[in-house]
């Protein structure tokens, strides 16, 4: 039995390698960030982390973590509810509820769990949850733990996200779940409109704000800010600490206090596993409070990606408009896509190219994503970069030559 196992997984592997589809991993040599050593020693410009913030090794953040690690310890060996949970485990959760004007926050190992474990306490046979079509993986995993009935829209269409909340008139709850930005495309979910369409159908909304929290936004609120429904009282936000802020591990969900206080009592992924590590409760803290006091992280954010976005668009790319820092430039054919990436990589630009099955067949690109610690010269060798290799692939529109 376990040898027909162990066969079959060697064929599958087979398949997937000859489908070109095997994911190798690049193996780093130095602490994340923008500039990084390959363990060939090649020294690179990282444009692909989600390390939108450049927090992920920051001194400032390396500083706060070295005095977490003395005051606080390494490890809680326990459930929170066990003997896990430290003064600073609430304190965070207090922060993140006020910087995303909710009423209360908890706390996962990570967004996945979060989302894992955000539905199955409140949904049951009786109730409906409406999702995007294109929401993360996690969501689709956490819904599937429900029995629930589940009923998708086409994304972002908001014509055919009115007609599920019809079809879901007679359930006792009903949910609208979207990612707040996605990331293949980097493009919004447009909350004003929908959350006055879960207004107006008795629903509640659920956002997953992984890409936004810390930057998106006139403050770093993330999408609720964008589209001004902050502080909304149907509003449920799940979000990750490992991208933007810090990019270590962690999860949580944002919401009224009651909903948080039954997920204390209920969310498997929190009753069931260990604590959040002392070193990224406190450094996640002191993350919280620099953003609080200032927008210079996520301002100097917005003025990189503008610069790579006109630059690219100069250059004659096709990218996907817009004004979040994924940007996604579109190469449609999947051997380029990857070509592409290989000939960047040579000129010292660290970039991924995407194809099927990430993205549907025939949009293959490469997926750039900005961070404030890029500087100007990072993004303008990147620019150049991309205009040598675009052009020697013929991939740049005739439009401005020089
Ligand atoms: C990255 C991501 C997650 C997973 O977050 P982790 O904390 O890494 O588990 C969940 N949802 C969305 C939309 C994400 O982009």
């Amino acid at each position: 039995m376990s040898s027909r196992l162990i066969e079959w997984a060697q064929q599958q592997l087979q398949e997937i390698s000859e489908a070109g589809l095997y994911k190798h991993e690049r193996l780093i040599d130095s602490p994340q960030g923008v500039e990084i050593t390959l363990a060939d020693g090649r020294k690179v410009i990282n444009f692909c982390a989600n390390n939108y913030l450049g927090l992920a090794s920051h001194p400032r953040v390396i500083g706060a973590a070295h005095r977490a690690l003395d005051r606080w310890g390494y490890g809680m060996a326990s459930v929170r509810f066990i003997c896990g949970t430290q003064t600073i485990h609430r304190e965070l959760e207090k922060a993140i509820a006020d910087f995303l004007h909710c009423e209360d926050s908890i706390l996962y190992a990570a967004c996945f769990d979060a989302n894992g474990g955000v539905f199955e306490p409140f949904f049951g046979p009786e109730d409906a949850i409406i999702s995007d079509e294109l929401n993360h993986a996690s969501i689709i995993d956490g819904i599937r733990l429900t029995k629930a009935k589940r009923f998708v829209y086409k994304h972002l269409d908001l014509a055919d996200l009115e007609e599920k909340l019809r079809e879901a008139q007679s359930a006792r709850f009903r949910v609208v779940v979207t990612d707040g930005v996605f990331s293949m495309d980097g493009d919004y979910a447009p909350l004003d409109k929908i959350l006055e369409l879960t207004q107006r159908y008795d629903a509640m909304l659920l956002v997953d704000d992984s890409h936004a929290t810390g930057f998106v936004g006139a403050t770093g609120r993330g999408t609720p800010e964008k589209f001004g429904i902050l502080g909304a009282p149907n509003l449920i936000l799940t979000g990750t600490l490992g991208k933007a802020l810090g990019g270590a591990m962690g999860g949580f969900v944002a919401g009224p206090a009651p909903l948080i206080a039954l997920l204390r009592q209920r969310s498997r992924p929190y009753l069931f596993s260990n604590s959040l590590s002392p070193v990224i409760v406190a450094t996640a803290k002191e993350i919280f409070t620099w953003l609080s006091e200032t927008t210079e992280l996520r301002d100097r954010l917005e003025a990189n990606t503008r610069r790579f976005r006109e630059g690219l668009t100069r250059a004659g790319f096709d990218i996907k408009p817009g004004d979040h820092p994924i940007v996604p430039i579109m190469l449609y054919d999947a051997v380029l896509a990857h070509r592409m990436a290989d000939a960047l990589l040579e000129e010292g630009i660290y970039v991924i190219g995407f194809s099927y099955p990430v993205v549907p067949r025939g949009q293959a690109r490469i997926r750039v994503q900005l961070s404030a610690a890029h500087t100007f010269e990072h993004i303008d060798k990147a620019i150049e970069a991309f205009t040598k290799v675009g052009r020697a692939l013929g991939v740049l529109k005739g439009a401005v030559v020089g």
